[in-house]
């Protein structure tokens, strides 16, 4: 891609010709705009060095970390108003669902969308999970995990429809939690100039010590914004979500901007941006729809030959059917990312994950899980210090219990359980006893 005079580090998605916001959308525009060159190009002086330091991530070794981001969608809404814009706990757990299977190169259509061979090979696994967060930041439990709802008349705020400036002010700085623990989604319905917007990111920002260390401000870069907003009618695949952007890859999409990926194109309408990803074909434009429904090979005039540029990748602006991708470049800019950045190298196994937290170690207590990664048996081998009940539990990246299997007076011992049934992604294996608790992840592959 190629890179051009005004890139920026806050986007959003619109709907280009979408006048009424209730119809349905039928292109797609993200308000993540590239817009600040200094910012941005200091993020991408960050970026590259980083990567070519240790070229740490273009080995197997390094990018097999998996990390996991605890999420809460910050849901607005007015009551009895327009009751829609209050979704459901099943709208949002759909859409969790979506961002773990698109994140870990999970998604069912990938095969029917990603046909050609150099595509096949370059899409990655970018080894994010995401779990919907169990507890507030007072370490309450919450009644949905993942989920805070807030009524905007108990708040005293404007009535909804927002535009991004009332966003910016007032919802996120009202409504946030800490960014270093969370990774905050809010989900509302987008008003004034900004209707017809699907969502927007506010993009990651470099490690202090940097040059220069400003919190890309302009950019959308302050602490008390950080996150993805998301239009209540794209959110996940049931519910309100409106087709075409009823596959839950606007939050994909967004969240890519958000861990520091540009649009394919390089928001450019000419050869001559960049996204600054090398296993991403320089592309002219924008896409809309769906360029081919089997994957089939399109060219312009910076991509003259097969496989053509890459319409099925998450960061271009096809419609959710028919992007099923990311690549391995676009992984080690994400990796690189969650390895360094503030407000995204604290978020891996925060507290949020699980009410106890992942916890490795408790006196008294000796837990082993393997094999980790798992394809479905997991042995679960407990050792306790004395003659004890004990309990195994594992739970999904939703908060909900899949296995509780108790144990009665014992010294500890091996417990086997089959994950097999149940979709891949990550789970987390507690063992507990009288005195003790430990907490340990496991990836069901
Ligand atoms: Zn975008």
């Amino acid at each position: 891609m190629k890179f051009l005079t005004s890139l920026g580090l806050s986007f959003a998605c619109l709907a280009l010709t979408a006048q009424t916001p209730e119809t349905t959308a039928t292109r797609r525009k993200c308000g993540t705009v590239q817009q600040d060159v200094s910012q941005h190009q200091a993020f991408e002086a960050w970026m590259q060095a980083s990567l070519q330091k240790d070229n740490q991530f273009a080995n197997a070794k390094k990018a097999s970390v998996v990390y996991t981001i605890p999420i809460v969608f910050h849901i607005i809404h007015s009551g009895t108003t327009v009751p829609a814009r209050n979704i459901s706990q099943a709208q949002v757990n759909s859409q969790i669902v979506i961002l773990n299977n698109d994140y870990r190169k999970l998604n069912a259509d990938f095969s029917t969308y990603v046909t050609q061979s150099a595509f096949v090979s370059s899409a990655a696994d970018i080894q994010i999970n995401f779990c919907a967060a169990s507890v507030d930041p007072n370490g309450t439990a919450l009644a949905e995990p993942g989920i805070d709802r807030v009524n905007v008349t108990t708040k005293g705020w404007s009535a909804l429809p927002y535009a991004t400036s009332y966003i910016e002010s007032t919802v996120k700085p009202g409504t946030i939690w800490d960014p270093t623990k969370y990774y905050n989604v809010w989900v509302l319905q987008f008003g004034g100039s900004d209707v017809g917007t699907l969502g927007y990111a506010q993009f990651p920002t470099i490690p202090s010590g940097t040059s220069p260390v400003t919190d890309m401000v302009g950019q959308g870069g302050a602490a008390s914004t950080d996150g993805v907003v998301v239009d209540y009618r794209y959110v996940g695949n049931t519910g309100t979500a409106t087709a075409p952007y009823n596959k839950g890859r606007t939050l994909t999409h967004e969240t890519g901007h958000w861990l520091g990926l540009w649009h394919i194109w390089g928001d450019d309408n000419d050869c001559s941006g960049t996204d600054y990803v090398s296993d991403t074909p320089n592309q002219q434009v924008e896409n809309s729809s769906c360029p081919s429904t089997n994957g089939a090979v399109k060219t312009d005039a910076c991509a003259t030959v097969a496989p053509g540029f890459n319409y099925q990748n998450y960061m271009d602006y096809s419609d959710d059917k028919c992007m099923a991708m990311f690549t391995a470049g676009q992984r080690d800019r994400m990796q690189a990312v969650m390895a360094n950045c503030i407000r995204r190298k604290t978020l891996n196994n925060a507290v949020a994950c699980v009410s106890v937290g992942i916890k490795e170690e408790a006196a008294g207590i000796l837990v082993d899980v393997f094999p980790n990664p798992t394809s479905g048996r997991v042995n679960i081998n407990v050792e306790l210090m004395d003659t004890q009940d004990f309990s195994v539990s594992v739970m999904n990246t939703l908060g909900q219990t899949v296995k509780d299997v108790k144990q009665t007076a014992s010294n500890g011992g091996l417990v086997t359980l089959d994950l097999s049934e149940h979709p891949q992604g990550v789970y987390f294996v507690t063992v507990k006893s009288k005195t003790a608790s430990v907490t340990k992840r496991v990836v069901l592959q």
